[in-house]
């Protein structure tokens, strides 16, 4: 505060206490008394001036609750008091503000008129400017013996007006303080545990469900940091910017994780489309609202918030709701135990907006409801591993079931026959042995199935012969063999002649049937078991010949060339005939190393034949035939 301000003040006050220094009631302090609660000493006044303006004069009221509740209101509310030590010793008290968020809070300490000490507190400033470092404003008052101390208290902040005034004992302070972080401690200790726990299940099992698990407990852990002030004190005590926009920011965090973890149970545990996009939805709206609360007035902030919090419970009313019908109850821990927490949440939005007292607090509404959800999803996630581990033993012991009787066989069966329960344990054993039986048909008929399905991917539906897929997996497999046994591949490629004028005059169902005709055609002039024809693609084949010279390739192209030349070809639209062109390649021609090297060469062998002339055979090595 400046010089000029402080005279300023001085002078209104002096002015104040001349004309008007009638206290409505006043305190005597008691030894006795380690804490009391100064509300009802307290008279209040609104001014629309700052709190470190003067205070007003005239227009005092003695307030009618044993707690200050304003609700959300950005104006400066004064509070006086007067206390009187009639002992004959001098006395040292704490006096505490218990709202850790007020922005603005002066408290002026005057003795016979004159002011004596003056504070300027709030959660605006640096955290270790307070006279005493704690979470709530306090402030050591100490009075002479058989003295009288006027207190003016200036509060003015963005959220709401809502605090306890105590003044307290030092040593009951100090005590009631040990037995608060002890409470802290627990509280911090049980949350964290839980947070470990999830960080480490998402790290090691990938699990997203325990990332968001822990980005949600997180979020409203630091959340209840900061409405109790714990936060800045120990966490960011230099950040006060952090203090004013923390609060908001996390709470809208929280939702948009639970939103998004919602969304991930109930796609895993069945699908339902209008629950899953509604939580989607939800988690989205929420994380629009992380960037805007921090250019947001506060009030309006918390409205949107509180809105948000507002359409995720409904989700989870939907979403449980939902569940029950469908008998989807071990997913409902999440339900239940978000809806505690969102409860207490618009709880605690009520009690900000409304005046009238409540019997909880926030902090201790929202810390028993987290506690709460926390124990909710560990006993579910401790169900759900009893659940898997008493699956998987189920399992083992099948298994080792199955083995036993496949080992023991009918000879034990037959030593065991001198038992009082023979015939219950041959009328099992057949049992058993007619389902292995069944289940052993069954699989064969699979694997049967299976075959016949992987012998369709490989054939080409029009003409019935093998794909090309098949010549890339024949093709690498014989170039292979044939490095390996020294023994010459073959490939002949061919092409018919002037297709397209065939599919130009007869029409495509009956080009359809001359590459038809054509493939059965060439796989007739076959001699040997492992050669094979393909269509390689459109019009265009393929014959693979392992173990056969290229002399010989060229001599079976001839007669592949000639035999279709000669057919007469009927069909629906007309006799067609046709040529073939083709092009002969062998792994003995030149050191060829891959499949594309070959077929290259069958290619270029090709494109020959058809350059000079068509309805011929080229072979690489023979240049012509
Ligand atoms: P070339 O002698 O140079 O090979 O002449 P071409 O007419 O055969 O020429 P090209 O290879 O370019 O044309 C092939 C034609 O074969 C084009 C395409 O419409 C036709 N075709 C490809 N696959 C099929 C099929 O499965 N059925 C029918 N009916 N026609 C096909
Ligand atoms: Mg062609
Ligand atoms: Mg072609």
């Amino acid at each position: 505060m400046t010089v000029t301000r402080a005279l300023h003040f001085v002078l209104l006050i002096l002015v104040t206490i001349v004309t008007s220094t009638t206290y409505a009631s006043s305190l005597t302090l008691d030894l006795d008394r380690g804490k009391t609660n100064l509300v009802p000493y307290l008279e209040f006044n609104i001014s629309t001036a700052g709190p470190q303006e003067a205070p007003p004069i005239e227009g005092w009221s003695q307030l009618q609750s044993n707690q200050v509740k304003f609700g959300f209101d950005d104006r400066t509310y004064w509070f006086r008091t007067q206390i009187q030590n009639n002992s004959q010793y001098p006395l040292s008290f704490y006096l505490e503000i218990g709202n850790p968020l007020l922005d603005n809070v002066s408290v002026y300490v005057l003795r016979n008129g004159k002011v004596k000490s003056v504070q300027h507190l709030g959660d605006q400033q640096i955290f270790h400017h307070r006279p005493v470092l704690h979470e709530h404003f306090v402030l050591p008052i100490s009075f002479l013996a058989d003295d009288e101390l006027e207190i003016y208290i200036a509060t003015q902040t963005s959220g709401t007006v809502n605090f306890p005034v105590f003044l307290w004992q030092k040593e009951t302070f100090q005590s009631h303080q040990d037995y608060k972080r002890l409470l802290d401690g627990i509280f911090l200790g049980v949350i964290l545990a839980s947070i470990f726990a999830y960080a480490f299940t998402a790290l090691y099992a990938r699990s997203k469900t325990s990332a968001l698990d822990a980005v949600l407990l997180s979020s409203l852990l630091l959340t209840v940091l900061t409405l109790n002030g714990l936060g800045f004190h120990y966490l960011w005590p230099g950040l006060p910017v952090v203090q004013q926009h923390a609060s908001l920011l996390l709470a809208a965090i929280a939702i948009a994780s639970s939103a998004f973890l919602a969304k991930e149970k109930i796609d895993e545990a069945k699908s339902n489309l209008l629950a899953s996009r509604s939580f989607f939805i939800t988690g989205i709206a929420a994380l629009c609202l992380v960037p805007l609360c921090l250019w947001m007035s506060y009030q309006a902030g918390v409205y949107l918030v509180t809105a948000v919090a507002i359409l995720i419970c409904c989700c989870h009313v939907y979403s449980g709701v939902w569940m029950v019908k469908h008998g989807i109850n071990e997913e409902q821990d999440l339900n239940v135990s978000v809806g505690i927490l969102l409860f207490a949440l618009v709880f605690i939005a009520i009690n900000n907006f409304t005046a009238t007292p409540l019997p909880l607090s926030n902090l201790a509404l929202l810390e028993i409801a987290m506690l709460l959800m926390v124990s909710i999803l560990s006993v579910s996630a401790i169900r759900k591993q009893l659940q898997t581990s008493e699956q998987l033993q189920q399992q083992l012991e099948q298994e080792r079931a199955s083995d036993e009787f496949h080992l023991s066989g009918f000879e034990a069966f037959e030593s065991d026959k001198n038992t009082s329960t023979f015939e219950e344990d041959e009328d099992l054993r057949q049992k058993l042995a007619e389902q292995n039986l069944e289940l052993q048909v069954t699989l064969r008929e699979l694997e049967d199935r299976n075959t016949e399905l992987e012998k369709l991917n490989t054939l080409d539906a029009l003409s019935g012969i093998h794909n090309r897929r098949h010549f890339d997996k024949r093709i690498q497999a014989e170039l292979r063999r044939a490095r390996r046994e020294l023994t010459p591949l073959s490939l002949i490629l061919f092409d018919i002649d002037h297709f397209k004028k065939v599919n130009d005059t007869y029409g495509h169902v009956a080009g359809d049937e001359v590459i038809r005709a054509v493939a059965l055609t060439s796989e007739e002039q076959l001699n040997r078991s492992t050669d094979e024809v393909f269509r390689y693609g459109g019009e265009e084949f393929a014959i693979l010949l392992p173990n056969t010279e290229p002399e010989g390739a060229a001599k079976l192209a001839e007669k592949v060339r000639k035999a279709i030349e000669a057919l007469n070809i009927t069909t629906s639209s007309g006799t067609v005939n046709c040529t073939v062109s083709l092009g002969v390649s062998s792994s003995k021609q030149a050191e060829i190393t891959e499949p594309n090297m070959l077929i290259d060469l069958a290619d270029k062998a090709l494109y020959k034949a058809k350059q000079t002339g068509r309805n011929k055979t080229v072979s690489q090595l023979t240049e012509e035939l």
